[in-house]
């Protein structure tokens, strides 16, 4: 594992029966704002399941090991990933998609939509996609200004 050790609260996840989460809940505005957009996800009462998701990567530091683990538990989970990491460690990229996860855009350079025009935001996105391939899409700190989302929908990805 190249000397990287184990994140404690990440194993917990796997190995306990019991499991405390916080989960972020993004703001009731947002959910308003974008009512087209995946806030949630409905499964059966009776079925118990929980959908991973990893962000900002594929970087060399953590991507292995993160892959290591989901495997070792026969877990699938998404990764919304970084253009620009993409562009960086292609091999981990590939990675991810041999070991049968699904992936998502993050944006090229991890921007945010707040800090960023329309035009940019949405140029940075394709950068993305021309290495990700993904219909798939997370923005960065979950930031976006109208019409952002309109027009990536609008390009067919999926929020
Ligand atoms: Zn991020």
């Amino acid at each position: 594992m190249g000397g990287i050790s184990p994140q404690p609260h990440l194993i917990s996840i796997f190995t306990t029966t019991t499991i405390f989460m916080l989960i972020e809940q993004p703001p009731i505005i947002y959910r308003l704002l974008y009512p087209k957009t995946l806030w949630r996800v409905k499964v059966p009462p009776a079925k118990k399941t929980v959908y991973l998701t990893f962000d900002d990567g594929p970087i060399p530091e953590i991507t292995p090991w993160v892959l290591e683990v989901l495997d070792t538990y026969d877990v699938k989970a998404t990764f919304f990933c970084v253009g620009d990491n993409v562009r960086k460690y292609g091999y981990l990229f590939e990675e991810i998609l041999e070991s049968g996860h699904s992936v998502g855009n993050h944006t090229f350079h991890h921007l945010q939509g707040w800090l960023n025009t329309p035009k940019k935001f949405l140029s940075d996105t394709r950068e993305a996609n021309s290495l990700i391939r993904s219909g798939l899409f997370r923005p960065p700190h979950g930031h976006m200004i109208i019409p952002q989302p309109l027009l990536l929908r609008k390009a067919g990805t999926r929020l």
